[in-house]
């Protein structure tokens, strides 16, 4: 295989991680201690793997973590005072809540009800409008993850036309929002689309995140295309279980310029960039106390 064309995704997320620890340790120093509240309610095992891994890489990089692991009986009430609570408290500078959530809970308003600058996962409808409008807010993990990696792979995206396959709030939405930031021309296909394919074709970067296996192969794809391929999707293959993108890797390989691997590719940098963002929240919420104690000390003297 040729690896010269891999972008790896591990050695990337480690290079935040490593940055992130740094800044940290001088945060620390200076008196902050960034810290990240983790909300779990029921027992999705996916979920437990995911929790356990986000409080693992916060303790690696020295973030204070709390964990709530909630039955999934919990009731909506319930749920909302506690990140009430958790808003209130000046120790906790993100809040992320495990999604899917149990169906009796609504998950727009158990999201909208988190403080927006402790808005780690960057879903709160003030992120979303703030990245649509190409405000610096905290913002979504994943896409953020793929424009590093894009950025790592082909430095300046200015003038390229980017195809996001996908138009979730997680991935696509955000993902595109970001591109457009970076000056690409962008195009969204989804499952109305009509011929995503040859729509596809015309992209020098593309950006899967559709949950399809092995949908996109070198027929979407045109000669040099840089793919990010966010999908994680578990197959049986012979009788064995393994996880693979929505991209057909094999097929596309000869066709790109640059390609991330399943797993290996984004799914380590949305982790990295929780941390990130937990970091850039500390150092705001740090920023905006120290101008209230300011504002309030000239107006007492
Ligand atoms: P989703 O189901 O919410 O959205 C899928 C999107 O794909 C939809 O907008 C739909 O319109 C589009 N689509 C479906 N069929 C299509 C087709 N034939 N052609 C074009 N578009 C089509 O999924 P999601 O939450 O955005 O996740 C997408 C994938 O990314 C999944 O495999 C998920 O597991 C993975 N994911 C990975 C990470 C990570 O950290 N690597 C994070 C989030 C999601």
């Amino acid at each position: 295989m040729n690896t010269s064309k891999l972008i790896d995704g591990k050695a990337a997320a480690a290079r935040v991680l490593a940055q992130v620890k740094a800044d940290v340790q001088a945060l620390k120093q200076a008196g902050v201690e960034p810290a990240l509240a983790v909300i779990l309610v029921g027992q999705d095992p996916a979920s437990q793997v995911y929790v356990r891994n986000k409080i693992l890489r916060a303790e690696e990089a020295g973030i204070r973590s709390l964990e709530y692991r909630l039955s999934a009986d919990t009731s909506q009430a319930l749920l909302l005072n506690l990140i009430g609570e958790l808003n209130e408290d000046a120790s906790v500078n993100g809040i992320l809540l495990q999604l899917p959530l149990p169906a009796h809970i609504e998950e727009t308003r158990a999201l909208q009800a988190i403080a927006p600058g402790k808005d780690v996962d960057g879903f709160h409808s003030e992120n979303v409008g703030g990245l649509s409008q190409g405000r610096d807010v905290l913002t979504p993990c994943t896409p953020s993850g793929c424009m590093q990696l894009l950025q790592d792979a082909c430095g300046d995206l200015s003038g390229k036309h980017a195809v996001v396959i996908g138009r979730s709030n997680i991935v696509g939405k955000p993902m595109a929002a970001l591109l457009l930031k970076a000056h690409c021309s962008v195009t969204v296909v989804h499952s109305r689309s009509v011929d995503a394919k040859a729509l596809c074709r015309q992209a020098d970067i593309v950006v899967a995140a559709v949950g399809r296996p092995r949908l996109i192969d070198a027929g979407w794809l045109k000669p040099g295309a840089v793919v990010i391929d966010v999908g994680i999707n578990r197959i049986d293959d012979d009788g064995r279980s393994r996880l693979v993108g929505d991209v057909d890797f094999d097929s596309a390989l000869p066709q790109v310029s640059a390609i991330t691997p399943v797993p290996g590719g984004v799914g380590p940098m949305t982790i990295a960039f929780l941390m990130k963002n937990t970091v850039t929240a500390a150092v705001q919420q740090a920023h905006a106390q120290r101008s209230h104690l300011e504002a309030l000390c000239h107006s007492i003297y």
